[in-house]
């Protein structure tokens, strides 16, 4: 089948769809002037290339009750909705593969279980058991990230920094080259391989080997011995993790936290020395390290800086975006740390992103100029966010280089967006003035 242009394309999908419905070929081919040929091999194809995939969907779904709420979401009964369809997709792929499907789905939906109740085990501080849960279950399973992600987490709780870059380290490589033929070959190798693989985006890897690589710089600061009375204090921050005594959660279970523990704040605001110790937690996702950025900027010295920065491209929810904030506050000397971060360690800076937007709130030449250079850079990623940084600066004198840049990468969703709003903002100005 050849789908020369869109108006084709469009007659062959819906004609597809009713033929998926269960009506009859040749009543569908002939009211949409189609040959019955042509219209049997684009089923073919249809089927040959989402056929597994609609399977799968349809047949999780048809497990469902037919007076109950329909899966897809659209608030109607499933008999009045999808049924149909599902059925239809049931019958043309035929008995053999709806089996295996059905099969297929019941081990995902026992992997999924097991994996929570590992994760829950992770939460509960049980390390060790979940440790050897996940290490039973990539037995089964070995290309399934949120199985090696637990691993990667047990590691980071452990304290076991090398094991958990070494993770982090080759699960990358395996994202990396799947990512690589997917590119080239638009199909996702190891997932139709192994219905049990789920792969991250390299990102998410590379991302978790720089907060492994981090966490055991920081814990070679510690002194020896440590100064025990500063880690006391230091982990009296841990009591924002206590859900009991802050139930609060979002922005109000900052605010709460902050109000709760403010002498906590006020005290190790008055202590550098508790830095290294501040460190030992940071680089886990809790309440606790939500509060940091606060005691961080206090510090003003260039190991809290770094610290700043660093936690800054963890860029975990709240904690993330209260370093940026930070950062930003500082105006030209948060511009200049995220310029250092740059020049340091290159590979890491597809993830260094969420230091960009401290750009995009520093109003000054050094800041400018920074995220001209940027659009430069070799990461579609770093150029797409220096592009919406330098448009939220509202000068519409950098559209032709942002234009340039666009170019370049091959036009980004996120650079077309900030080039309008420039456009935009240039015509109302004219207008104006
Ligand atoms: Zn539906």
């Amino acid at each position: 089948m050849s789908l020369d242009t869109e108006t084709t394309g469009t007659i062959y999908a819906q004609a597809i769809i009713r033929l998926v419905r269960g009506e009859e070929i040749n009543k569908v081919a002939e009211e949409a002037g189609l040959p019955v040929d042509a219209l049997n091999a684009a089923l073919d194809e249809f089927l040959a290339l989402h056929g597994k995939d609609f399977l799968k969907d349809s047949v999780a779904a048809s497990e469902v009750k037919r007076n109950e709420p329909c899966p897809c979401g659209s608030k109607k009964k499933y008999k009045k909705c999808c049924e149909q369809l599902h059925k239809g997709i049931m019958d043309l792929m035929g008995p053999d593969a709806v089996e295996a499907a059905a099969a297929e789905n019941a081990r995902r939906r026992w992997l999924g279980e097991r994996l929570n109740e590992a994760f829950g085990l992770l939460a509960e501080g049980r390390v060790q058991r979940s440790l050897e849960n996940a290490e039973e279950l990539l037995l089964q399973a070995p290309q399934n990230d949120r199985i090696h992600d637990l691993v990667y987490n047990a590691h980071l709780i452990d304290a076991r920094f090398d094991d958990a870059m070494a993770r982090a380290r080759a699960r990358y490589a395996v994202a990396e080259e799947e990512m690589a033929h997917f590119l080239k070959e638009q199909e996702h190798r190891l997932e139709s391989q192994d219905p049990l693989a789920h792969l991250y985006h390299p990102h998410v890897w590379l991302k978790k080997l720089f907060i492994a690589k981090r966490a055991l710089k920081n814990s070679r600061m510690v002194p020896d011995p440590p100064d025990e009375e500063m880690r006391s204090l230091a982990r009296k921050l841990l009591l924002a993790n206590d859900m009991n005594r802050f139930p609060e959660t979002g922005e109000d279970g900052i605010a709460a936290r902050r109000k709760g523990l403010n002498k906590v704040l006020a005290r190790l605001k008055q202590e550098q020395g508790a830095l290294p110790y501040l460190l030992e937690f940071c680089h886990l996702f809790s309440w606790a390290a939500a509060l940091a950025p606060d005691v961080l900027a206090a510090y003003k010295s260039p190991l809290a800086l770094d610290a700043l920065v660093d936690m800054a491209v963890y860029d975990y929810p709240f904690v993330g975006d209260e370093c940026v904030s930070v950062l930003a506050q500082m105006g030209d000397g948060g511009v200049n740390a995220v310029k250092e971060a740059f020049e340091e360690e290159p590979e890491f800076d597809p993830i260094k992103t969420p230091l960009v937007r401290v750009l995009a709130k520093v109003r000054s030449t050094a800041s400018v100029e920074l995220l001209r250079s940027f659009l430069g850079h070799a990461s579609v990623h770093v150029v797409n966010e220096a592009g919406l940084a330098l448009a939220e600066h509202g000068d519409p004198r950098f559209i032709p280089e942002l234009e340039e840049a666009n170019k370049r990468i091959g036009e980004q969703t996120g650079l077309d967006m900030a080039i309008q709003g420039l456009k935009q903002m240039a015509e109302a100005e004219a207008k104006n003035g």
